[in-house]
């Protein structure tokens, strides 16, 4: 993760898509991000980088004293998030795409677990700490992983926050004629293109985004930045008070309500409204989600809004899961099985585990559930054509 402190205004890298397409969102952010806003989903991904760092360095550092990441599994986290199964093994799981694409490459580097990475041209003393990367001299190529526990699926081609960990790795030397390979982890996020998803190029290619990034950090920072609303504005915290979101919003409204076409779309047409309709439906649920946040923060802190009120929502009820053992002692003492049946554990797990991917594939599939239509921004063919 990286901090900018050049001026008032601070900058994550991991808000990059947001601040580096919309330079005036980091100021909005500082002055009307909810106290709570987003706190949950952050200390779950704190927790969940915190695991994974000790798994990839249990491989690459054993130590006889260190702890044992699956000892942390139903445990609360310093983050004061329960570590279940399904994070540890999200955490296995993401230490294995590491060493197989080192393996399979023979990558002869070695992995550096966020390391500290100066970033001078941000400023003196600023700095980033990349997830995980290695430099493989020998083949001149670089690699940098970056994990997300979150359900929002972020794309790796064009990922300002990964070109600012490749800015900070390569600000010496010369790396021309080496090639750079870009890692999106998410094993919560359902991605056409998997959980882990690679955009590989020159690092010629790569580095002709860097200007850009420089000029928007530069221009967030001077507190004068621009609000250009788009498809970033979805993450973006400060929206609630933007008012540049909301009139690109009412401008949707607006389109809808002075259309008086009523032919029947084909061909380019319906794929050109259709494409408005899908960005329209993204900025006004984004808004809507915003306002809907800060009218529940308000009730909850007593100020009453006239025509809404708060309501319990109630989800399934579950098994503590600090209180398995004692519960299954329960069921044994009174001789009911409170255990499930035996089951196989799932594909994803199998892998974990050490068993061969030809082996799950032979054995496993894949429901297919329909269709459905989405933009096609030629992101893949981007992806498959565009590397070196
Ligand atoms: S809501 Fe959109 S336009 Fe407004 S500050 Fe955030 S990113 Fe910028």
């Amino acid at each position: 993760m990286l901090k900018l402190t050049m001026g008032k205004v601070s900058i994550a890298a991991s808000l990059a898509d947001i601040w580096v397409n919309c330079t005036g969102s980091a100021t909005l952010r500082a002055k009307y991000k909810l106290p709570d806003e987003n706190k949950q989903s952050r200390k779950e991904g704190l927790t969940f980088h915190d695991l994974a760092k000790q798994v990839i360095e249990m491989i690459t550092h054993p130590r006889i004293d260190a702890p044992i990441p699956g000892d942390f599994i139903n445990t609360i986290s310093v983050h004061d998030v329960l570590i279940t199964q399904e994070m540890y093994e999200a955490s296995v799981e993401y230490a294995n795409d590491i060493f197989r694409c080192c393996n399979q490459k023979r990558i002869l580097g070695e992995v550096q677990i966020e390391k500290e990475t100066m970033l001078p041209v941000f400023g003196e003393g600023e700095r980033c700490h990349p997830d995980v990367f290695v430099i493989d001299k020998d083949h001149k190529e670089i690699f940098i992983w970056d994990a997300k526990f979150g359900h929002s699926i972020v794309e790796v081609y064009e990922n300002y926050q990964l070109l600012i960990y490749l800015m900070g790795i390569t600000q010496n030397g010369d790396w021309s004629g080496w090639k750079v390979n870009l890692t999106i982890y998410q094993p919560r996020a359902r991605h056409p293109l998997g959980i882990s998803r690679t955009w590989s190029d020159s690092y010629e290619n790569m580095a002709t985004y860097f200007d850009k990034i420089i000029f928007a950090a530069y221009e967030t920072k001077s507190g004068e930045g621009k609000l250009t609303p788009g498809r970033h504005c979805k993450q973006c915290v400060g929206k609630r008070a933007c008012v540049a979101n909301e009139r690109a919003v009412f401008d949707i409204i607006d389109l809808v309500k002075y259309s008086d076409d009523t032919s029947e779309l084909k061909g380019n047409e319906l794929s050109l409204e259709l494409s408005l309709l899908r960005d329209a439906k993204l900025l006004v649920e984004s808004r809507y989600d915003a306002l809907n946040a800060q009218a529940k923060y308000e009730m909850l802190n007593g100020a009453p809004l006239p025509g809404q009120k708060l309501e319990t929502i109630y989800g399934n009820t579950v098994f503590d899961k600090l209180k398995i053992t004692e519960l299954l002692t329960i069921g044994d003492l009174m001789k009911i099985d409170l255990r499930k049946p035996e089951d196989v554990i799932t594909p994803k797990q199998a892998i974990a585990v050490g068993l061969d991917e030809n082996i799950v594939s032979q054995y496993s599939k894949t429901n297919k559930n329909g269709v459905k239509v989405v933009a096609d921004d030629g992101t893949l063919a981007k992806l498959i054509f565009g590397g070196s």
